[in-house]
């Protein structure tokens, strides 16, 4: 895939502001009704579903840029194993855009930080780069919301997830995170790539609240439906 200053990353037509990356009419991606709090097909999209009313997750909500589908699942894959790192601003850009219309619809609940998925030590420095961490970083710049690092450790190099059935997933990251500082009170934001099972999220989420965050939240690039 060639990048193409001043071209869109899908279509390849110009673009109207150059650093978007993404042109809008390629922006106006398949939108689905999904619920608010997993992210997940449902009937309405002002409600949880009836699976959040009788086992909520342990956030609050899920904001997704796109569900798991091409065009957006084969630049998140560049993004993430490529070393495309170049694609970043035009990623966080799509949930931009989904974060401000759910803050537009007063549905965006209140944040203090915003930190991401961290990965282990040693595929950080294999990888060169947390590509959740980008995406993080950005939308902190543009929403004046802090980005707070290494708020969550991750301690236990982790079997690729991808593999994995879902109860092998929750077995594989069972005491993989650690909160290494205070979050008591903090309404917080984790950003990650791509939201599969949820698992990774929940724990992490689960960790927060239990060391005293208010209130957890989850934007992803696509949420695999
Ligand atoms: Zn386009
Ligand atoms: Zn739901």
């Amino acid at each position: 895939m060639l990048a193409i200053p001043g071209m869109c990353w899908l279509c390849r037509m110009p673009l109207r502001v150059p650093g978007w990356g993404i042109c809008s009419r390629c922006q106006r991606l398949r939108q689905l009704r999904v619920c608010p709090q997993c992210g997940l097909p449902a009937a309405l999209d002002t409600l949880p579903c009836g699976r959040c009313l009788q086992k909520p997750p342990v956030w609050q909500r899920l904001i997704a840029a796109s569900d798991y589908a091409p065009p957006v699942s084969g630049l998140v894959h560049q993004f993430k194993f490529h070393g495309r790192t170049a694609l970043a601003p035009a990623l966080a850009r799509l949930l931009l855009l989904k974060v401000l219309a759910a803050k537009r619809a007063g549905a965006l609940p209140v944040a203090d930080i915003i930190i991401s998925v961290p990965l282990h030590r040693a595929r950080a420095w294999r990888r060169g780069y947390n590509q959740s961490a980008l995406l993080a970083m950005a939308l902190s710049r543009w929403l004046g919301i802090r980005y707070a690092a290494g708020v969550v450790a991750r301690i236990k190099a982790a079997a690729p997830q991808r593999q994995l059935s879902a109860r092998q997933r929750r077995s594989n990251l069972k005491d993989a995170f650690r909160v290494e500082l205070p979050v008591t009170g903090l309404h917080i934001v984790i950003v990650d790539d791509v939201v599969t099972t949820g698992s990774t999220v929940a724990q992490i989420a689960r960790q927060l609240k239990r060391n005293g965050a208010a209130t957890v939240q989850v934007w992803c690039l696509c949420r695999t439906l």
